[in-house]
């Protein structure tokens, strides 16, 4: 299918096939599993603050429907293409059924920067993205949430424009959103809360000592920075971090409270003056306890998997680990992954929460949904963990066996219509 032609796409479905394999999965329903629903493609015309008027590309792939609802993200960035998006899409299809909620997976995006954009354009182009996505969204059809270069008033935007189109409000349209207009507690830290719950389970498994363990975050967004705070308040020290203009390193630990007041006056960690300059590479080949990459797809390849010192390697980024590294990571049994769609599955299980919270009307208390969450993500953890002991696979592998199986246990009992 190359529509969806992309190194992301391919890596989704590469890793589809040796799972499909792995469970023997009839060829008559691979294709089935594996392709995207539908995709739509829209154009979107906004006036510029200059006065000039510019059309942005906006997509939606949902993977499929037959668990219900689609359900997934929205990201703004100048990289983002039909193909990517229908890899994410596939992935969350497969985080979904994993953590057992009643999706299917989605995923959109916008080819824009927003770090260019005023917030005034910001609020044109998403009012009219899902003014063009009406005919395809809906709380029981497909329900965003915010991915890299979103956050919480985009989803109040777009909760705005698709209520003004009902004529009533639907805060179950999207998650993600502010808590004032039926966002869920502790949905924004799910997603970082989740990975530093999980790497506490990991460090468990391979003995190692939160107080005596080192940690080093890609990305520094709203995943990174607060797995980054939730593993400083397990004891880790953090020894390095990043964010889109570059790395900073420490031997001795960063003090994060000091350096998140550098990003509130700087908008970046880069300048900080407790630490080295690094780039990119050194941070993610830096001695460490724990590597954290919580930015874009594609940063652990057959060219550095070799060469990471971790102990743990806790995705908190969506498709960071190719199928190359992961053959090499496969011959390191010293390194211990968390899985994708394992590790980041936090922030769609609040969403989740938050989705059943709005259509009843009945909101929870931060305590409740953090106990919950924790739940979902042990049983999940442990189903993983078994298999890939059991089977003597990798915990990617039996993640995405355990996801993979349920869908298509689903397609089977539902059948094929008509
Ligand atoms: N964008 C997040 C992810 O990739 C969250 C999706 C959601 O909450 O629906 O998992």
């Amino acid at each position: 299918m190359n529509i969806y032609e992309h190194p992301t796409f391919q890596m989704a479905c590469q890793q589809f096939e040796t799972v499909a394999n792995y469970l023997e999965i009839p060829l008559n329903d691979r294709d089935r599993l594996k392709l995207p629903k539908r995709s739509m493609i829209v154009s979107l015309p906004i006036h510029r603050d200059n006065g000039s008027i510019e059309v942005f590309t906006g997509y939606r792939v949902q993977h499929h429907l037959t668990l219900g609802p689609t359900k997934g993200g929205l990201r703004y960035h100048p990289d983002v293409a039909l193909g990517e998006v229908a890899a994410l899409a596939m992935w969350m299809s497969w985080k979904c059924a994993l953590t057992g909620l009643p999706y299917g997976g989605a995923k959109g995006g916008i080819a824009c920067d927003p770090r260019t954009m005023s917030i005034r354009e910001l609020e044109r182009l998403t009012r009219r993205y899902t003014q063009e996505m009406i005919p395809f969204i809906g709380p029981q059809i497909d329900v965003m949430a915010p991915d890299v270069g979103t956050n919480e008033q985009t989803m109040a935007w777009m909760m705005d424009t698709y209520s003004v189109h009902v004529g009533s409000t639907v805060s179950s349209i999207v998650t993600g959103k502010p808590v004032s207009v039926g966002g869920s507690l502790g949905r924004k830290e799910s997603t970082g809360r989740g990975v530093a719950y999980l790497v506490n389970r990991a460090m468990d498994i391979v003995h190692l000592n939160a107080s005596e363990a080192t940690a080093v975050v890609q990305g520094f967004g709203n995943v990174g920075s607060v797995a980054a705070w939730s593993l400083v308040r397990q004891g880790v020290k953090i020894i390095a971090l990043s964010d889109v203009n570059g790395g900073i390193y420490n031997r001795k630990g960063i003090d994060i409270w000091k350096l998140e007041e550098h990003i509130q006056k700087h908008k970046t960690l880069v300048g900080y003056s407790e630490a080295d300059a690094i780039t990119n590479e050194e941070l993610l080949l830096t001695p460490c306890d724990i590597l954290v990459p919580a930015a874009m797809e594609r940063q652990i390849t057959e060219k550095n998997a070799g060469q990471i010192k971790c102990r743990i390697l806790a995705e908190a980024a969506n498709g960071p680990t190719t199928p190359e590294a992961d053959r090499i990571l496969e011959q390191r049994p010293e390194v211990f992954v968390i899985p994708d769609i394992l590790c980041n599955a936090g922030g769609v299980i609040v969403s989740y929460f938050e989705w059943v919270q709005d259509i009843q009307s009945f909101f929870w208390s931060e305590t409740e949904v953090t106990d919950k969450l924790f739940r979902i993500l042990e049983g999940a953890f442990t189903q993983v963990l078994h298999m890939s002991q059991k089977q003597k696979i990798s915990m990617r592998m039996a993640a995405l066996a355990l996801g993979v199986k349920r869908v298509q246990e689903a397609k089977k009992v539902r059948g094929l219509f008509p």
